[in-house]
């Protein structure tokens, strides 16, 4: 409708600017709720601006375009039309325009995983924020860039950044931004196993989201407090965090969301026991997936019930949805690899568009003659072929790095051998220091060979998982350390803690995995799983190697086996 009564007005010029500035500022409002109708109309303007040659209005319609390509994820476009962008509002000198496009590339980018690179936009926007003293902006932008440190596991940094943007946000009391960097907090500490605060946390998160009536954001904290008290091991209550965020999603909230919810609530009913109402969240998850084309979520909503009909036996099942899950997993990857093709032909593009037609155009210039264009063209192959090789590097490290920052064990999803080395050492000296005791367990499981060679691998992985996970659950104070020492082997190191105290914790964990009774027919000693464990307590002195103890507790741990097997062997080093 505006469009058709902007062109019956197309000769009055002053007119036609009113037009195009009302079609930006409408679209701009919609932006957020509506990204499809708003980048009809901001495209719109765009048209009529370029027409009328006026620049300033070409460049912000410009930007509410790259909103509506993020609102929709075309990452792609809304990295394509921001470089143009910052082009625009650099030649303007409108700076407030050049911050705003510049986080959107920070943000596209980190989409991509290109950290390095998205940093690199969110420094230069944070720099202009920081210039026009535009607080909201810089708050934004700082929480942005601690996402990235979250990303790379950085996660000291990343909540130093969301602490400063949290106090900026409260200096303007905008609630909605606060809201917003509290769940980013929960995460860290949720991840970090501070449940309590991570509870507390998202408790104040969910105080600020309801005073701002905003449901989305309600929906989705709702969901993180369910998440919270599932680790507290709180199962009901977490259920009904669960259910009070689906009811509320599924009335305002979007599909990725609510089959994220659906999941969480069909797994905890797995877990306890009611197979069919858990089962049926994940079908209805499933169909909402398939409906949306959910790749990520269908992927991991298939491994899931995959590990359900193994554990149930039901191996043609299980095989099924492994086949789905590996198949899907494939077509993301792809998927991915596309994107990124598209991405570097794309900065090409720009490149061609910045040098040759914008540009050129802004600045008066003639056109270059043919063959200086034929040269010029080289040289942008050529640029674009750099670029895409540096892009390609900065994700190999980027990669590199997440791996390297790696602490988990990927079998039995506790810590690994990296952490336990970095650990002990680390105890080794505080209790150095400190003057105290440090204890070594070192546990292995007893014929496990044989495990794996009658009920197969994958039950061997399985059931390293569970020995894992109880082995873990016993240790109860923050500075005590479990991990995979290797193979069929764990290890705990426990700070300040005496002889007497280890001896009491060994034993615990020899009775635990005993009263598990997990069925091994092999097994040479008893029908079930158990362990052996060697155990060595000492007081770290100046000059002695750390190494010692670990050699002390692995010959108790043969000395273990040596005399039958499912039993303790300790020694108290000096
Ligand atoms: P012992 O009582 O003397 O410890 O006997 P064992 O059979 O447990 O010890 P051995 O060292 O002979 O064998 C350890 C076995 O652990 C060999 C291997 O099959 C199994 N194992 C090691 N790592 C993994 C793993 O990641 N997954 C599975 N399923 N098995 C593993
Ligand atoms: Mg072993
Ligand atoms: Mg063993």
């Amino acid at each position: 409708m505006l469009y058709k009564v902007t062109e019956t007005k197309k000769n009055n010029y002053i007119e036609l600017i009113k037009w195009i500035k009302c079609l930006n500022a409408r679209s701009y409002e919609i932006v957020f709720q509506k990204p499809l109708k708003a980048l009809r109309l901001c495209k719109c303007a765009y048209h009529l601006a370029q027409k009328c040659g006026c620049q300033e209005e070409r460049a912000f319609s410009l930007l509410v375009t790259g909103y509506a390509h993020k609102g929709l994820s075309n990452n792609t476009k809304c990295i394509k039309n921001m470089l143009v962008a910052v082009q625009l509002f650099e030649h303007l000198g409108h700076l407030q325009g050049k911050m705003r496009a510049l986080n959107l590339l920070g943000t596209n980018y980190f989409y991509f995983g290109a950290y390095e690179l998205s940093l690199e936009y969110y420094n230069e926007s944070l720099g202009l924020a920081r210039g026009m003293a535009d607080k909201a902006a810089e708050a934004s932008i700082l929480n942005n860039i601690g996402e990235i440190h979250r990303q790379l596991e950085q996660y000291r940094e990343a909540l130093i950044y969301y602490e400063n943007a949290f106090v900026m946000s409260k200096d303007l009391n905008n609630l909605r931004n606060m809201a917003g960097i509290l769940i980013n907090m929960g995460y860290i500490y949720s991840y970090l196993n501070q449940n309590i605060k991570t509870l507390n946390i998202y408790r104040e998160s969910l105080n600020y989201c309801r005073k701002i009536g905003d449901k989305i954001k309600i929906g989705e904290v709702l969901n993180c407090l369910g998440e919270a008290y599932e680790k507290l091991q709180k199962e009901q209550v977490a259920l009904q965090y669960y259910l009070n965020s689906l009811r509320v999603l599924k009335k305002y909230g979007n599909m990725y969301y609510r089959i994220n919810v659906l999941v969480r609530i069909g797994e905890l009913l797995i877990k306890q026991n009611q197979q069919d109402r858990g089962l049926a969240c994940l079908q209805e998850a499933l169909s909402i997936g398939e409906k949306i084309s959910a790749e990520n979520e269908l992927s991991k909503i298939h491994l899931s019930l995959s590990a359900y009909y193994e554990d149930k036996g039901n191996f043609a099942m299980a095989l099924h949805h492994y086949k789905r899950f590996s198949l899907l997993e494939k077509k993301i990857r792809n998927e991915k690899l596309e994107e990124k093709l598209k991405l570097a032909a794309t900065e090409f593009r720009i490149e061609q568009m910045k040098n040759e037609a914008e540009i050129f155009r802004l600045k008066n210039i003639e056109l270059k003659r043919r063959n200086e264009e034929i040269k010029e063209n080289a040289r942008l192959l050529t640029l674009a072929n750099q670029k895409m090789l540096k892009f390609q590097e900065q994700l190999k490290t980027a990669n590199q790095r997440l791996k390297l920052l790696s602490t988990i064990d990927e079998v039995t999803g506790i810590s690994n051998r990296r952490s336990f080395e970095n650990t002990l050492k680390k105890e080794w000296n505080r209790c150095l220091r400190e003057g105290k005791d440090l204890s070594l367990i070192i546990v292995d499981i007893d014929n496990f060979k044989r495990y794996n060679d009658s009920y197969g691998h994958l039950q061997g992985d399985k059931c390293l998982r569970k020995v894992a996970k109880v082995l873990e659950s016993i240790l109860k104070r923050s500075s005590d350390f479990m991990g995979r020492f290797g193979g069929e082997e764990f290890a705990a190191i426990l700070s300040n803690t005496s002889y007497d105290d280890a001896l009491k914790i060994a034993d615990r964990m020899r009775r635990r995995i005993e009263k598990m009774k997990i069925v091994h027919e092999q097994s040479a000693i008893v029908s079930y799983i158990t362990i052996s464990l060697g155990l060595a307590t000492t007081m770290p002195s100046y000059g002695e190697d750390h190494m010692n103890l670990v050699k002390a507790a692995d010959q108790k741990l043969y000395q273990a086996k040596d005399q039958g097997r499912n039993r303790i062997c300790s020694v108290r080093l000096r």
